[in-house]
């Protein structure tokens, strides 16, 4: 069968994985074009700044839920048996307060706060912790098995994997989706289907100009210290968009301490204020952090800001033609897009096979 030739535009998680899939198969030949690589740390480029971790928000029976749910497996295989691809397994507790109902974190969170949530049976050890062991203003809490991906590792390790299977990689950035069907980015042949990874970037790409894609802000501390367990709350006493959560990324990453959730604000400073607000939370929840020494025996890797590319339906995953091209979209996957990277990942590749079957007309 003649090989196909495909373009993904992104190179965050949401094309990575995509270009990992997809180069499983032996057929297409992919080139993965991208403003941003892993190594880049840059407002415009979500992918670097997430925690990142398991932690699931799709309501049960929707998309995204279902997204998380094929996404599980493959991380947990990367914890037990890929060591290289710096994820790890840990412990995660998550807590509700009778305060937060009606938080912006609370909505958010809705799924995770659940006793009952649906991915009970899909993490190991999900359980309610004991009301005896929860301080008073905590209502419920639950705990599971999770993962920590520290993204410094991961993100070259995809590229690496990528580029074992043969994957090409370029700089460029493109104004028009057709655009990167360019018979330049492949030996000067004709490039089948473009695939369409590019976050936050396609609420302006010509050709696409998703409007419903805004960004949710969060800003994080990463800290040397190391928490014994990683957890979440369903709020904050400083504010709805602010919010509590804390992870130890795998292999010597540091301690992610977050954060915020603020939909519409794109500011890439740091805003001290929140920084020490966070830092403060964080010790509280968890002063073993420091050994009971308060925030000041901290010890600050750096501060950070990445923007959440949130999609008002969702993270799109679907196949349509632009000016007669082929586009396979894979982008707006808000604060889930490590945890649910490789359901997405999934549906885009079965998109790509429908639309390059023999049969389909070019
Ligand atoms: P991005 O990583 O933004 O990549 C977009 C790519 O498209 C880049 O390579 C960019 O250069 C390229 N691009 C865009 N426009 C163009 C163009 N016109 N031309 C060429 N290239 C273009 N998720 C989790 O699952 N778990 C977590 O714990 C978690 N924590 C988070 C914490 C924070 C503080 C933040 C900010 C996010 C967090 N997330 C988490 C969310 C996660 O980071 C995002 O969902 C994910 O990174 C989105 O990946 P992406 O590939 O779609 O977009």
């Amino acid at each position: 069968m003649a090989q196909k030739n495909i373009v993904i535009v992104g190179a965050g998680v949401a094309g990575l994985t995509t270009a990992l899939l997809l180069s499983r198969e032996r057929r297409y030949n992919i080139v993965v074009a991208a403003k941003h690589m892993p190594g880049d740390y840059d407002i415009e480029y979500a992918s670097p700044w997430a925690g990142g971790n398991y932690m699931p928000v799709g309501a049960a029976g929707s998309k995204p839920a279902e997204y998380e749910k094929n996404t599980w497996a493959p991380l947990e295989d990367l914890a037990r048996n890929r060591p290289e691809a710096g994820v790890h397994f840990q412990e995660c507790h998550i807590y509700s307060r009778a305060k937060d109902a009606d938080s912006a974190t609370a909505d958010w969170f809705n799924e995770l706060l659940s006793p009952k949530a649906w991915f009970k049976d899909v993490v190991p050890n999900f359980r309610q912790l004991p009301q005896s062991s929860l301080s008073p203003e905590i209502k419920s809490a639950t705990a599971f098995t999770s993962v920590c991906i520290n993204t410094a590792i991961y993100l070259p390790w995809l590229v690496s994997q990528c580029l074992k299977n043969g994957v090409v990689f370029k700089r460029a950035g493109f104004n028009h989706i057709n655009d990167a069907a360019s018979s330049s980015l492949y030996k000067g042949q004709q490039v089948h289907l473009v695939v369409n990874c590019t976050g936050l970037g396609a609420a302006k790409l010509g050709g696409v100009q998703d409007q419903t894609v805004v960004p949710a802000r969060g800003q994080i501390v990463i800290v040397r210290n190391v928490a014994p367990n990683m957890l979440a709350t369903s709020g904050t006493d400083d504010g709805s968009d602010e919010a509590l959560y804390v992870m130890t990324r795998a292999a010597g990453g540091g301690t992610i301490l977050g954060g915020c959730y603020q939909k519409g604000n794109s500011d890439p400073q740091v805003d001290p204020n929140l920084a020490v607000r966070i830092m403060k939370r964080a010790v509280a929840m968890f002063p073993a952090l420091t050994g009971g020494k308060g925030i000041e025996a901290l010890d600050i890797i750096r501060h950070g800001v990445g923007l959440r590319p949130v999609r008002e339906r969702g993270t799109r995953v679907e196949k349509e033609r632009i000016n007669g091209a082929w586009v396979v979209h894979n982008y707006g996957a808000g604060g889930a897009g490590y945890q649910n990277s490789y359901g997405c990942a999934q549906a885009a590749v079965k998109l790509v096979d429908e639309a390059l079957k023999p049969s389909a007309r070019l």
